[in-house]
């Protein structure tokens, strides 16, 4: 695959078909054949794997992909460019089924029964940013079976997957990836990568998705309830942030009691909480 013709490949197809990007669906298309094939090597994917492909676009990474996997699934909401992938650009790779769906619509565990035999698959994407959190979020809740999901992203974005407790990035977005996965930053990426250029720096982060979660809780929609509180107001102590919020219902005693008998202070904020004190509170309160 010669890597460096892909600016001139992409200005080609766009005028062949009179395309102008949409901005409503966050197209961004990868120029950089050396960034996507990054990508792929931090996915790990190997012939023996079947890929999900969330938004192929022009179909650029998706035909770097349809080369060094046994089978690629690709999602794409956009009638227009589903059409000229499948009749035109795509045509040749037979590995490959393309779905003309709002990925956020579709039941992607039947997808994966369908398409995979219900193996996991690994999701590879440059993706939309306007839905990155849904999309994310969406695949982990729905225990989607996959072994990780390798994804372009905002750098900001991606430095708030993998941050630390108690830096300014760590928020309720790492909390819930950590549960679900580990995360490692494998690139930036600038914006001259793309076109139209974004008006952000990228990132590309591999999620690997952990056999079970590192912590256990009876009910994880309360700990999630308490996270989202403690990053909601997270100038605000968790004994204030806790108070009236939504599907919790103690005391500041309780709360102070509880950080107290974590070892913490009573008066600390929940942004310096791990995921493992997150659960903790969670079954103490
Ligand atoms: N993979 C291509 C590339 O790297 O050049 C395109 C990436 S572009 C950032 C995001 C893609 O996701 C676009 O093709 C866009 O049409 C598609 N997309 C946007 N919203 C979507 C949705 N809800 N469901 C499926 N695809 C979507």
């Amino acid at each position: 695959m010669i890597l460096n013709d892909e600016p001139a490949r992409t200005i080609g197809i766009l005028k062949k078909y009179d395309l102008m990007p949409r901005k409503k669906f966050g197209q961004n298309f990868l120029i950089d054949g050396h960034v996507i094939e990054k990508i792929i090597d931090a996915a790990g994917v190997t012939e023996d794997d079947c890929v999900l492909e969330i938004g192929p676009g022009i179909g650029t990474m998706t035909r770097h992909l349809c080369a060094r996997a046994r089978k690629v699934i690709a999602i794409e909401i956009d009638r227009d460019l589903v059409k000229i992938l499948k009749e035109d650009i795509l045509k040749d790779c037979t590995n490959l089924t393309i779905i003309n769906e709002d990925v956020l619509k579709v039941d992607i565990e039947e997808l994966v029964r369908t398409e995979n035999g219900g193996r996991p698959v690994k999701v590879v994407a440059n993706l939309p940013y306007y839905i990155t959190t849904p999309i994310i979020m969406g695949l982990f809740e729905k225990h989607v079976p996959m072994e990780s999901m390798t994804l372009m992203v905002q750098k900001e974005v991606a430095q708030r997957m993998c941050a630390k407790p108690g830096t300014k990035d760590y928020g309720a977005l790492t909390v819930a990836v950590s549960y679900y996965s580990e995360c490692y930053l494998a690139a930036n990426v600038p914006m001259n990568c793309f076109m139209p250029r974004p008006d952000v720096m990228s990132a590309v982060v591999r999620l690997t998705v952990l056999p079970q979660a590192p912590v256990t809780v009876k009910d994880r929609g309360k700990m999630f309830a308490i996270v989202k509180a403690a990053f909601g107001q997270r100038r605000k102590t968790l004994q204030n942030a806790l108070m009236n919020a939504q599907g919790i219902s103690c005391t500041k005693e309780d709360v102070a009691n509880a950080l107290e008998s974590m070892g913490l202070s009573p008066l600390a904020r929940g942004e310096v909480l791990s995921l493992e004190q997150f659960a903790r509170i969670s079954e103490l309160l």
